[in-house]
């Protein structure tokens, strides 16, 4: 198994280091592929594509992205491409009613009775149906690969699986060529000036760190490794005299072979990087990613393009005309992708995350005009490159990050616990309450995650950290507890996944007397990944669940089997910590009285990784707690 580094770990080697560009070097070489992690990797596509040409004659199995793009890190997933272009003309030469077999290769029967192919036409297929046959083979012909999902609902689908030996996970694509282009696009870059990938492992920890990016599951308002690197490389377009050409520079250099479009996008450049100059910028390292932050400090992200073709900033004005390939959706960052000119590589990212990526520069090249940054520090602290990766502060992240608003007013409680609310006196207390325990129900008993009530109070500021004073109530009600006949809260999952802070309280029930409940939480499977699929399975096969369609009991089932479908490997270590705080606010303008905010805050290092649970749940406990003061409350 892979180890990854701890932050720890790297920053005691930094700190190691002679000077920042030396740090910058040791980035890369930490971070890198291992000889035996690119065996293995080479080792899986020649097995995928084995088995792929026994099922798709003439197929191939292409690895793009970070396994092959010169920004390999250990451990990041491995993308494939299934191209089925020459399996889709065997097919239909094959089926050609009056067609001899003379066109199709003739070790290729697609017609025979036990060929994949003779249940789908590639030519008429949906790219789900393909995908779902992919999984299939998959699941059923490769060994060591589990967990297989086809992912359908994203924006580009792919299956994805797991190796179970070394807990690599990967993804399969089949409608992806451009990502092969501008895979090879990176990997010139990388390899026309050493600089590159020093700068571009250096920004993607830096912005993994401040939670602006790095989103191993992709999805949600951050920025993703692609687009972070690209913005990089237009950083190096920029630098006077540049360190990179723009890719019109590339086209003009590339000849006649070379010269090529993928869907429809001119995707020219050269093959080879010795076909390129030198460049003449002799800038060094440490004073590179200086100027990299002091560059979008202040740069106008939603009020122009950013363009690597050009190497230069486009004006709005010339996407807001109606010419067909010039439609990019533009927003608050606008980063054109150097191929597919009418994406915005960044359409993803909200003005949270544009104006926080701007402070974060803005604070990093503060920090990179200090001593503390430029000299290695000869008193054992720490100095470099460590500062700029210490996250940022998590309570900020929370208060602007991981918020979602119950939009349960007090008016929304049903009117049978509104009589009971009445009898208890505190009605607002007792709403509370209510909603309290449909939050602790849906992620402990919908979503299997451990769930510990650990603090509680009236003061607004109490809730998010726990103050002294509470750990010592806390404490003091446990031993009140253990003393007591009622015995504390059996988790079925088992000791090893509560945290030392969790186990010290482990109190099930305390009901809020406040405005504020904060539990911490932990959870071991994905139980947020490929529900959809989970719930179609479970409905084709109980009748009584396809009444209680989008039933809290429904929901549990679903993560039962998805725990299960993956407890083959139950990891001892939680895969997600964080801290879930309820509070009492005003609603929302618009909405009349109180309402419940909550705010979740992941343990600092899982920040980036929280972000898919957090899409999920932002729209899932609002539903979940509803259906639960409905039905139970
Ligand atoms: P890592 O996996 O380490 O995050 P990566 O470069 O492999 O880095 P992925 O998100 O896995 O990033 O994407 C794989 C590849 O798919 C990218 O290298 C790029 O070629 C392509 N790609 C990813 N996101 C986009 C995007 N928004 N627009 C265009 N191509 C993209
Ligand atoms: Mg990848």
């Amino acid at each position: 198994k892979r180890e990854q580094l701890s932050p720890e770990k790297l920053a005691e080697n930094l700190c190691q280091a002679d000077d920042v560009d030396a740090q910058m070097s040791l980035m890369v070489q930490l971070f890198e592929f291992s000889e035996s992690e690119r065996r293995l990797r080479d080792l899986l596509v020649t097995l995928f594509q084995e088995v792929f040409l026994e099922f798709f004659p003439g197929s191939a199995i292409l690895p793009f992205g970070s396994s092959v793009n010169g920004f390999d890190v250990c451990g990041c997933d491995l993308d494939l491409f299934l191209d089925l272009e020459k399996t889709q003309s065997f097919q239909a030469s094959a089926k050609a009613p009056n067609m001899t077999q003379e066109g199709a290769s003739p070790e290729v029967d697609t017609r025979s009775e036990d060929s994949i192919l003779s249940d789908i036409d590639l030519a008429s297929a949906t790219v789900p149906e393909v995908l779902e046959l992919i999984a299939t083979v998959l699941r059923k012909c490769v060994p060591g690969v589990h967990n297989v999902q086809a992912v359908l609902n994203a924006r580009r689908p792919v299956v994805k699986f797991c190796h179970k030996e070394s807990g690599l996970r990967g993804d399969i694509s089949i409608n992806n060529r451009l990502a092969l282009c501008n895979t090879r696009f990176l990997q010139l870059c990388t390899e026309a000036d050493e600089r590159v990938r020093p700068l571009v492992y250096v920004v993607r920890y830096w912005a993994k760190q401040q939670a602006l990016a790095g989103n191993p599951f992709g999805g949600g308002p951050l920025l993703n490794n692609y687009a972070l690197t690209l913005l990089v490389l237009f950083f190096l377009q920029t630098r006077s005299p540049p360190v990179l050409p723009t890719v019109s520079q590339l086209k003009e250099l590339s000849n006649e072979e070379e010269q090529t479009t993928v869907d429809g996008w001119d995707c020219s450049f050269p093959k080879d990087s010795a076909q390129l100059n030198p460049s003449a910028n002799k800038e060094n390292l440490c004073s590179l990613l200086a100027e990299f932050f002091h560059v979008f400090e202040d740069y106008d992200f939603a009020g122009c393009v950013i363009s690597l073709r050009e190497g230069q900033q486009l004006p709005l004005s010339s996407f807001l005309s109606s010419e067909a390939d010039n439609k990019l959706k533009l927003g608050p960052f606008n980063l054109q992708d150097p191929f597919e000119l009418s994406h915005n590589v960044s359409a993803n990212v909200n003005e949270k995350t544009a104006l926080r990526f701007q402070r974060c520069c803005r604070d990093a090249a503060k920090y990179c005009r200090s001593l503390q940054y430029q000299r290695k520090s000869t008193k054992g602290k720490i100095w470099g490159l460590v500062r700029l990766f210490q996250p940022g502060n998590p309570e900020a992240l929370a208060t602007d990050g991981f918020i979602v608003n119950l939009p349960l007013t007090l008016a929304a409680v049903p009117p049978q616990s509104c009589e009971l609310l009445n009898q208890a006196g505190d009605m607002r207390q007792l709403w509370f309450q209510k909603i309290c325990t449909g939050i602790a129900f849906t992620l402990r008993d919908v979503l299997r995650c451990s769930c510990l009530e650990t603090a509680q109070g009236f003061e607004e500021e109490q809730a998010a950290t726990r103050s002294q004073q509470q750990e010592e109530q806390i404490e003091a009600k446990m031993k009140l507890l253990s003393a007591g006949s009622k015995r504390p809260l059996e988790n079925d999952e088992g000791e090893g996944v509560l945290s030392p802070s969790a186990k010290k309280s482990r109190i099930d029930t305390f009901l809020p007397t406040g405005e504020s409940m904060t539990w911490d939480c932990s959870t071991l499977h994905r139980v947020w990944l490929g529900r959809r699929r989970v719930r179609r399975q479970l409905r084709g096969t109980d009748l009584d669940l396809t009444e209680k369609a989008g039933s809290l009991e429904l929901e549990a089932k679903v993560s039962e089997l998805i725990s299960k479908q993956e407890g083959e490997t139950t990891p001892t270590e939680p895969l997600l910590q964080f801290t879930v705080c309820a509070r009492v606010t005003e609603a929302a303008s618009g909405k009349q009285g109180t309402c419940v905010r909550l705010s979740f805050t992941p343990v600092p290092e899982q920040a980036a990784a929280f972000q898919e649970f957090f899409h999920f749940l932002q729209g899932f406990l609002p539903r979940m707690v509803e259906q639960y003061l409905v039905t139970r409350a």
